[in-house]
């Protein structure tokens, strides 16, 4: 059996398609959400993380308020431009992206945003009502692989679902939601990391593997049971001559053995890649829509 390859290109369409409705909507209503995005320094990933956020922005209505401050902007003058636009009623989200240069407090600035405009969801008020069930702010990374499995019809209820790596930002994320108890989620779930004692016990057990250890090849096909659905978080250059770069992407699942076992796989790139962003869509209408809700009560 080869298993049906996930397409997430074409699950963030569908998802921005609903999301335009949604903006056109709230623009009926007076309101143009709005998302400050802050970039420090010149590193050109996050230059082009960022540009790519506010394209998608663009694409979809969403007000995008960039600002590009230099590599030794200081800690005063960075907390001044998060607290304006923690008061500025035009923005719905506030990003920072991140790493930040090393003579900044990461985490003193990620405190400082106003969790109602968190929309990254890395506020330890959004990460806490997360886990204890209540609406808060998902982060981005993880949320986008629960719909990917919601949208593609993944039983999610009663599934074991095995997660392969541990971080802040996708692996205890993505279990806490799982576990919930609530639609799209209901799972049994295990946790794996470096100190796990034989993993493959674990993930050949598994009805749902997502991984997210930054590894390749951490997940093998003989690891995996048949059926298994495969969501593959990872995102790794391997060195390859063939190509003008010198390199390609790879996930953590070795893509070409686990897809003849798997029902379902998402591939590197173009599986959960592209639903990151859309969920960051997702939170600054979800955060303006709350406004309205707070206008109307
Ligand atoms: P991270 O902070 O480095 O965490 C990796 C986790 O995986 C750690 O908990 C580590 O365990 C565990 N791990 C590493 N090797 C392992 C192994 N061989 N067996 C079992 N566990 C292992 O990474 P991250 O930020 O979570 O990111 C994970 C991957 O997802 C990276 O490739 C990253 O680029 C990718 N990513 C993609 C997106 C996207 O939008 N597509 C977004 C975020 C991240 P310990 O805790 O024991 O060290």
């Amino acid at each position: 059996m080869s298993a049906r390859i996930i397409d997430g290109k074409q699950v963030a369409k569908e998802m921005r398609e609903e999301l335009k409705v949604k903006v056109a909507t709230l623009k009926e209503q007076g309101i143009v959400p709005g998302l400050a995005v802050i970039l420090v320094g010149e590193d050109p990933a996050s230059k082009s993380y960022v540009s790519a956020k506010e394209k998608a922005c663009e694409e979809i209505g969403i007000f995008s308020d960039d600002n590009r401050l230099p590599a030794d902007v200081t800690q005063e003058e960075l907390m001044a431009i998060v607290e304006a636009k923690n008061n500025d009623p035009k923005i719905n989200g506030i990003l920072v992206q991140l790493p930040l240069p090393s003579h900044l407090n990461e985490s003193e600035v990620l405190l400082a945003i106003d969790p109602d405009k968190d929309v990254d969801g890395f506020h330890p008020i959004n990460v806490g009502k997360m886990v204890v069930g209540e609406k808060a702010f998902l982060p981005c990374t993880p949320h986008g692989v629960v719909q990917l499995l919601a949208r593609s019809g993944v039983e999610i209820e009663g599934a074991h679902v095995v997660v392969v790596g541990r971080s802040n930002i996708v692996g205890k994320p993505v279990a806490n939601m799982l576990l919930q108890k609530k639609e799209n989620a209901n799972a049994t779930v295990t946790l794996c990391h470096t100190r796990t004692k034989d993993m493959a016990h674990f993930t050949k057990q598994a009805d749902i593997i997502i991984a997210a250890a930054g590894r390749p090849n951490t997940v093998t096909a003989d690891m995996v049971k048949d059926g298994v659905v495969v969501i593959d978080v990872g995102v790794n250059r391997v060195e390859d001559a063939t190509k003008k770069r010198g390199y390609r992407l790879v996930g953590d699942v070795d893509f070409d053995a686990v897809k003849e076992k798997a029902s379902l796989i998402t591939p590197v790139p173009g599986g959960v890649g592209p639903m990151t962003i859309t969920m960051l869509l997702f939170n600054t209408v979800e955060s303006a829509e709350n406004t309205l809700e707070t206008v109307n009560n």
